[in-house]
C-alpha cells in the first residue's frame, strides 16, 4: 500500500522522522500553487524565496533515495488548489493512506481536515517536530490568568528547557531580562559587518513565475538573490550571525539608520519560519557561541536574542491557536482608514517612512523596530483598518507567515486584540523616533514642532490618537500619564492638534 506525504512550503524540517522511514512505499508532494501566491499580494522576493527553498528541499529528499512528486508552478497537471491536485495524485498513484503535517496558518489546518473527511482511505496528521511548544501549550499556560504577559512564559521556557540557566533555578546573570540594556541608538560605531547574502541566480524561477502570470511588487535582483534557500545557506547566516553580530545584538536591537537595513539582526527569520532551521538548534548553537567567547560579548547580547525565540516566537503561535478564528476579524479600536498609498511606493516627504518602506520593497525585509514604531506605529496614528495593515504586512515581508504576522501586526501593532498581546498601544511621536535614528536629520519636517506646516506629522497624530481612543484606554494604567499630559493641553493647542492630524489622514499624499 502506497502512502502519499503531503510537504508545504513551510515545512522543510530536514530533520523530521518521516525521512527516517522506509522510503519504499512512501511518496512525497510538493505543490508550487496559485492558491498560495494570490491568496495575498506578496512581495516577488517571498514568492522566489519559497519556490527555490521548496525545490532545494525536494532535491535533497530525491538524493536520499525518496520518491518525490513536484508539482511546479506551470506544470500541465497543476490544478493549483490542494485538494484538486491531490484527489488527482490520489487516484493516479493508487494511493492507500495520505498523510500531513499539522500546518502553522489556520486556513490550511481547515482545508485540510476539511479534504480528509471526504476521503475513503486513511489519513493522519503528524506534527512538524519544529516548535518548542505545542499548539494549545500557550493556551494551558496562562489557564484562569487575566493578562497573559510574554514574560512569565519566556521564564517558564528558559526553565523546562534549561536555557541561560544556573543550578535548574536561576537565571544565568542573576536577572531574567536585560531589556533595559538593548536600546542603543547606532550613530556610526562600532562597525556593522556586511550582512551574509548570497549571489544567486534565480532568473529560472522568476521566468516561471512571469509565465504563469502571478502577480506581485517589490524589487528583486535576478541574478543577486541574497536569502538563505537551502539548509548549508541558512546554516552559514545562522554562523554567521554567531561569529560577527551576535556581539552587539542587544545593544543595537532597537536602533534604526538610513543607511543600515540590517544593523547587528540576524536575518534568520525566513529560515525558520520555513523550518529549514530548528529554534531549538539556533538557540543551542548562540548560546554555546557565547560561552565559548564569554570575555567577548555580554549576556545582554544573548539574552535578547534567545527572548525573541524562546519567548515571542513560541508566544505568538501560542496566542495564534488560542484566539483563531475570531482573532483575524478584531478591531478593537474601530479603525476604518485606507493604508496611505505610499505603502506600497515609499513615495513620501516623511523620512522614517520613506526608508522604512523603501528597504521593505528593495529587501522584503525590515527589523522589528521599523516593523513596529515606524510603520506599524503610523498606520495605528492614522486609525487605518487592521485589515488593510495585515494585507501590506502579510505580502511585504520575506517572513511573513499569518501565525507570527497576524499576531505581530493586530496584535502587538495595531492593538486591535484590545490588549492580549501588549498591555498599551505601540504609539508614539516623533521624538521617540528622533532619539533612536538618524532620520528626523534630513527630513522635510521639524520634529520637535507640535503643528504648523512643517511639524513632525507624528506628532500631531500621537495627540489626535489619544484624544480620540481616550474612552477605550481610560482605564488602562499603563496610559494614565499620558491621558494626563493631553489633558493639560489648552483647548486652542488642542484644536490646532486635531485640525492639523485630520489634514494629514484625510489627505496622506501631501505628506
Ligand atoms: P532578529 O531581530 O535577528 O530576531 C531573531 C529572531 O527572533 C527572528 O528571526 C524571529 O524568528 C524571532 N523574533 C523576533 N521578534 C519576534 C516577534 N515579535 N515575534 C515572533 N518572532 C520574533 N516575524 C516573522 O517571522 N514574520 C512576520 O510576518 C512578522 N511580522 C511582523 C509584523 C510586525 C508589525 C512586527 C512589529 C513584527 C513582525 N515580526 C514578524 C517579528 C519581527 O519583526 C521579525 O521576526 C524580525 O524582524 C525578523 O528579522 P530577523 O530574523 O533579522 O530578526
Ligand atoms: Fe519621521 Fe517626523 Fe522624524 Fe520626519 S521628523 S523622520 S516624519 S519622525
Amino acid at each position: 500500500m502506497k502512502t502519499l506525504r503531503l510537504i508545504l512550503g513551510d515545512q522543510l524540517n530536514h530533520h523530521h522522522s518521516w525521512f527516517r522511514d522506509d522510503p519504499g512505499e512512501v511518496l512525497y508532494v510538493f505543490m508550487e500553487m496559485r492558491q498560495e501566491t494570490d491568496y495575498v499580494l506578496h512581495h516577488i522576493q517571498k514568492v522566489v524565496g519559497f519556490f527555490c527553498a521548496m525545490q532545494n528541499f525536494a532535491q535533497y529528499l530525491k538524493e536520499r533515495e525518496h520518491q518525490v512528486i513536484y508539482l511546479g508552478i506551470n506544470d500541465r497537471k497543476n490544478k493549483q488548489t490542494l485538494p484538486e491536485n491531490l484527489n488527482g495524485l490520489l487516484s493516479e498513484y493508487e494511493i492507500g493512506k495520505f498523510e500531513y503535517q499539522l500546518p502553522d496558518e489556520y486556513r490550511l489546518d481547515v482545508q485540510l481536515r476539511d479534504f480528509c473527511k471526504t476521503l475513503s482511505i486513511d489519513s493522519e496528521a503528524f506534527d512538524t517536530e519544529h516548535f518548542l511548544t505545542s499548539r494549545d501549550d500557550l493556551a494551558r499556560f496562562y489557564e484562569g490568568k487575566q493578562q497573559m504577559t510574554m514574560e512569565y512564559f519566556y521564564r517558564d521556557m528558559r526553565r523546562k528547557y534549561d536555557v541561560l540557566m544556573v543550578n535548574d533555578a536561576d537565571p544565568e546573570g542573576g536577572q531574567w531580562n536585560f531589556d533595559a540594556a538593548n536600546r542603543r541608538k547606532w550613530s556610526g560605531k562600532p562597525e556593522i559587518p556586511h550582512e551574509r547574502g548570497f549571489r544567486k541566480d534565480v532568473s529560472g524561477i522568476l521566468n516561471e513565475i512571469r509565465q504563469a502570470g502571478i502577480k506581485s511588487f517589490g524589487q528583486i535582483e535576478e541574478t543577486s538573490f541574497h536569502w538563505p534557500t537551502s539548509r548549508e545557506d541558512s546554516l552559514s547566516v545562522l554562523n554567521y550571525f554567531c561569529k560577527h553580530l551576535l556581539v552587539h545584538f542587544g545593544d543595537f536591537q532597537d536602533a534604526l539608520h538610513t543607511e543600515q537595513a540590517y544593523l547587528f539582526h540576524s536575518r534568520l527569520s525566513f529560515a525558520l519560519n520555513t523550518k529549514m532551521l530548528s529554534p531549538k538548534e539556533v538557540i543551542q548553537a548562540v548560546v554555546d557561541y557565547w560561552r565559548a567567547h564569554k570575555d567577548e560579548i555580554d549576556i545582554s547580547q544573548v539574552e535578547g536574542f534567545v527572548r525573541q525565540i524562546l519567548g515571542w516566537r513560541e508566544y505568538m503561535r501560542g496566542i495564534y491557536w488560542k484566539e483563531m478564528p475570531g482573532y483575524k476579524r478584531s478591531n478593537k479600536l474601530d479603525n476604518q482608514n485606507e493604508l496611505p498609498a505610499f505603502y506600497w511606493s515609499g513615495d513620501t516627504k516623511m523620512n522614517c517612512l520613506k526608508h522604512s518602506i523603501r528597504q521593505s520593497l528593495n529587501n522584503a525585509y525590515a527589523h522589528h523596530i521599523q516593523r513596529l514604531m515606524i510603520t506599524g506605529n503610523y498606520a495605528l496614528l492614522t486609525q487605518t483598518h487592521p485589515d488593510e495593515v495585515d494585507a501590506w504586512y502579510l505580502g511585504i515581508y520575506i517572513d511573513a507567515l499569518e501565525w507570527v504576522e497576524i499576531t505581530n501586526t493586530r496584535g502587538m501593532s495595531q492593538f486591535a486584540d484590545g490588549g492580549i498581546v501588549a498591555t498599551k498601544p505601540y504609539v508614539s511621536s516623533g521624538s521617540y523616533i528622533n532619539k533612536m535614528s538618524n532620520y528626523c536629520k534630513e527630513c522635510t519636517y521639524k520634529v520637535k514642532d507640535k503643528t504648523g506646516e512643517l511639524s513632525c506629522p507624528f506628532n500631531s497624530l500621537y495627540w489626535n490618537f489619544l484624544d480620540e481612543k481616550r474612552e477605550f484606554f481610560k482605564h488602562n494604567r499603563r496610559m494614565t500619564m499620558m491621558l494626563k499630559m493631553l489633558d493639560e493641553k489648552s483647548g486652542d493647542e488642542l484644536d490646532k492638534i486635531k485640525r492639523r492630524a485630520a489634514d494629514i489622514i484625510a489627505n496622506p499624499q501631501k505628506f
